[in-house]
């Protein structure tokens, strides 16, 4: 069983020809609106593995919350835990040029008022969990409070993956079991090596275990028992979208069911792979089945 503890943002994408300038307005393609943030990204792709998986997050008293309650619903997530009300959801203003580059404005609304308090309040519902899994788009504040949960005795284990990247308090850093990141998320937080160095790294500053993940060449693990090379899947990539949320959420929905970290991380690979053949970020998640194919 998996909570997470995160954000939930609806995603509003406009093609254009060609992104504005200051003081310049642009016309573009029809509005598409896609449920996504990177907790609920990781619920949903949980629950599509099988996992039983809650949502601990908040929404705006909005549409856009409903649509992201319904879209956590439909994949078979428990939203008793998401609180609505106290801010507008969260949104990402996404402009996409045809080369592919896009500009990004996010807005973080209610994810920006999940608190200490609302994590307290569910706190029953984390200790009840093999695994928490969480990310910096909620407070810091609010991620150090999930991390004191996970280290007093008979807590959770802390899955976290610290994006968008910052400095980390040291007790959080210390009840990460694992940190799950990309390269450039591993520089901000201190690591000057990059692949195996930086997970080596990131274990001597104090994170319990480190998975680095390396796109199209897999990931590196790394804890107390040492380091290892866990080898991608290839495929041909169309979108990565959303391809980091849903290795973290399969690495720890199978350290939940008690796999060792290297092979949660190869299974992982195999889900991450899937989910860059395919556009999207949550439409791209495959179901267990999905992935033994
Ligand atoms: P992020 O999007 O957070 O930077 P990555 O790009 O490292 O994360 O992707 C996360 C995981 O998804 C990788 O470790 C890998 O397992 C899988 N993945 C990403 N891109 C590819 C790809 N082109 N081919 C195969 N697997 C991929």
């Amino acid at each position: 069983d998996l909570v997470v503890v995160g954000s939930a943002n609806a995603d509003l994408v406009v093609g254009v020809e060609r992104r504005p300038g200051a003081g310049e307005t642009v016309l573009g393609s029809d509005l598409a609106v896609h449920p996504g943030g990177k907790g609920a990204n990781q619920a949903v792709a949980a629950a599509r593995l099988g996992a039983r998986t809650a949502l601990v997050g908040r929404v705006g008293d909005d549409a856009h919350g409903r649509l992201l309650t319904a879209s956590l619903t439909d994949a078979g997530v428990d939203t008793a835990a998401l609180r609505v009300g106290g801010a507008p959801t969260g949104v990402a203003l996404i402009t996409v040029d045809p080369s592919g580059d896009n500009s990004i404005v996010v807005s973080p609304g209610a994810n920006s008022r999940l608190t200490p308090e609302d994590v307290r309040a569910s706190a029953d519902l984390l200790r009840s969990a093999a695994v928490v899994s969480t990310l910096l788009e909620v407070p810091v504040e609010t991620v150090a409070e999930v991390a004191r949960i996970a280290a007093a005795p008979g807590g959770p284990r802390l899955v976290l993956n610290p994006s968008p990247p910052r400095e980390l308090p040291r007790e959080v850093l210390a009840a990460c079991d694992p940190l799950v990141l990309n390269e450039h998320e591993a520089r901000v937080l201190g690591a000057t090596a990059a692949g195996r160095g930086a997970a080596e790294e990131l274990l001597r500053l104090g994170a319990r275990s480190v998975v680095v993940t390396l796109g199209a060449d897999g990931a590196v693990v790394a804890d107390a028992s040492g380091t290892a090379h866990v080898p991608s899947v290839k495929v041909d990539a169309v979108d990565t979208t959303g391809a980091g949320d849903a290795f973290t959420a399969a690495l720890a929905w199978r350290l939940g069911a008690g796999a060792a970290l290297r092979e949660a991380a190869a299974y992982a690979a195999r889900v991450g792979a899937v989910a860059v053949t395919r556009a999207g970020a949550q439409e791209s998640y495959p179901t267990a089945a999905e992935v033994s194919a």
